[in-house]
């Protein structure tokens, strides 16, 4: 899913470009491949006929057994490994060589020429498989790729075609609005992006003064990002009304395939955070309040470290990349070999550069057997969160690598964060590679609460898009109201008294919202997982790690909560199962 989503992003950037040979680009692609099953070692995708022929052999290729129905599936599945590795490459050279035009305009040949027209004959791959006589005999080794493709297939419209074209160029406008936003701060301008970093200074007028110019620049644009949202709204409500479902909530429950929980654990999960964690919010907002010395906290004392400085956690990359590999052979021998593979495979690109994309990311190569780390490292802690997530990531692609059947190879977030959020706190007491046991401690408190403080967010815009698409017919004014309420009751950015115009579009800052609706819940349910892995590491290392592999390699092959219980942990939304976590960070905090 994270692939598309990357895609999606790049093909509007460079729309314009359209016809390059990717055969200059092969002396750049340099991977030690897998053994393939259908294809020849020598079958590229390189233009459009290549694999044009290849879908049309397999949409007319007879199936008369059960066998033939599932071989016919892996035949499939090798192709899209192969289609999605070739993109993967041009997509990792584009975002290496930013400056480089050929790098972007093979990508987007790739996208318009390659990817976009395989689509309609991916569905029909689809629609044949589910509409074959043996599709319910292949076992229950298959049941969920036979759920997955059966949900695709019965919530698929004809009518919502043009719906979701419409959508996707609403969802553009949005980034064309925001995207490109500046503000004059101290006679420079700068990108919203660039004064984030202010809101972090000790200075609490220099980080009032950057709030307030970010907030005023989304305030220019609120007219026009209210009708934006109330036109992709009604298209969201017609969409979910043409496949027979009462609301755009649960269609999009139904349709982002969430087979193990519904949309009324999710409400309740609201609730119970409400009820578990905002005490201990609190609790935290007021050691904030009284280690920074001040009276109240306004929405802009929530990013500033009280605790004293980090020190840097490593000068080079080299360093870096020493030290992540030493963390990661403490967890396991196999994570810190395949780490090292990565190295001398040259797939991880650390190094903080000009002419490079900006952002992060882990792409699986799924031919290889492994992934590229992309990120731009500085020296700072983010980099070492960055790199051990990416890490978890890659793990996951290690030991998941064996797989066939692309729907079990793709994992949704709540699977694939999983792996990169419980990574993340296993390795934490390793980190003393990077500092010193005094600074180690500071930055294992400032991780778990950062942890913590992530979920009423998570929770704050599920349960606004849950309100909004459950009372469509609400006024603007009405959904403002609404999203200062959540703000309230989750105790997200402290007193918001006089602040009454900056609390109505706050909202408007989570592209989630606009673009990719209720994907944000995934990483509540994701983090709380983690916490529970990290709660049995700390109990037996051992047997966590055992069942953490287990659960890496099982990739997506059964539905969420199954993946969880292999994971080792609860699939569980109750009041007592988050009282336990919390307690535990609690406890984790105190010693
Ligand atoms: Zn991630």
């Amino acid at each position: 899913m994270y692939l598309l989503l990357i895609c999606e992003e790049i093909n509007v950037i460079l729309n314009k470009y359209l016809k390059y040979n990717i055969e200059n680009m092969k002396k750049t692609i340099i991977p030690k491949k897998m053994k393939r099953m259908y294809f020849s070692e020598d079958f590229k995708i390189e233009k459009w006929q290549d694999i044009k022929k290849e879908l049309e052999k397999l949409l007319n290729c007879p199936i008369n057994s059960r066998n033939e129905l599932m071989s016919f599936w892996k035949k499939v599945s090798e192709l899209y490994k192969i289609k999605e590795d070739t993109c993967a490459w041009l997509y990792i050279r584009m975002t290496q060589y930013s400056n480089n035009l050929e790098h972007k305009k093979a990508f987007n040949f790739f996208i318009k020429n390659i990817e976009a027209r395989s689509q309609p004959y991916i569905f029909e791959l689809n629609k044949k498989f589910y509409s074959s006589p043996f599709r319910n005999k292949i076992g229950k080794k298959y049941g969920h790729l036979n759920k997955i493709i059966s949900n695709q297939i019965e919530l698929y419209r004809e009518e919502n075609i043009p719906l979701i074209l419409k959508e996707q160029e609403l969802a553009v406008k949005f980034r064309e609005i925001v995207g490109n936003m500046t503000v004059f701060f101290k006679g420079e301008e700068k990108t919203i992006q660039q004064m984030l970093v202010y809101y972090e200074n000790k200075d609490a007028k220099i980080r009032e003064e950057a709030w307030r110019l970010v907030f005023n620049r989304y305030i220019k644009e609120k007219n026009k990002l209210n009708k934006l949202f109330d036109d992709l709204k009604n298209i969201r409500v017609q969409i979910a009304k043409n496949a027979g479902f009462k609301n755009y909530r649960d269609y999009m429950h139904q349709a982002k395939g969430r087979f193990s929980y519904s949309p009324s654990d999710l409400t309740n999960l609201h609730k119970v955070v409400k009820k578990v964690i905002i005490p201990f919010i609190e609790e935290l907002d007021n050691e904030r309040k009284n280690k920074l010395n001040l009276e109240i906290l306004k929405p802009w004392d929530f990013k500033v470290n009280f605790e004293g400085e980090i020190p840097k956690a490593f000068e080079t990359v080299e360093e870096m990349l020493e030290k992540s590999t030493k963390i990661l052979f403490n967890v396991d021998n196999d994570f810190g070999e395949e780490f090292k593979k990565m190295q001398d495979n040259g797939f991880i690109d650390a190094e903080n550069r000009k002419n490079k994309a900006p952002g992060g990311y882990c792409y699986p190569l799924l031919e290889t057997g492994s992934s590229f780390i992309f990120m731009h490292s500085v020296g700072l802690i983010n980099d070492v969160e960055t790199i051990i997530h990416e890490a978890g990531h890659a793990m996951h692609n290690m030991m998941s690598k064996e797989e066939t059947i692309i729907e079990y190879i793709f994992k949704p977030s709540e699977v694939a964060e999983l792996a990169s959020m419980s990574m993340e706190l296993i390795t934490l007491d390793y980190w003393r590679e990077f500092y010193p046991d005094d600074i180690l401690k500071i930055v294992k408190s400032n991780e778990l609460k950062e942890k913590i403080k992530f979920i009423p967010w998570g929770i704050v815009v599920d349960a606004f898009q849950h309100w909004i698409y459950l009372n469509p017919k609400r006024t603007t004014k009405e959904r403002d109201d609404y999203f200062g309420k959540l703000l309230d009751q989750y105790k997200i950015g402290g007193n918001w008294t006089g602040l009454e115009r900056e609390k109505a579009i706050r909202w408007m800052m989570q592209l989630h919202i606009f673009q990719i609706p209720f994907y944000y819940i995934e990483y509540v349910l994701a983090q709380l997982g983690a916490i529970a892995i990290y709660r049995n590491y700390k109990k037996n290392p051992q047997k966590t790690t055992k069942q953490y592999k287990r659960f890496l390699k099982i990739a997506y092959t059964k539905p969420v909560d199954e993946v969880y219980r292999t994971a080792g942990i609860k699939f569980d939304f109750t009041e007592k199962y988050i009282t336990e976590l919390v307690n535990f960070i609690k406890a984790e905090l105190k010693k």
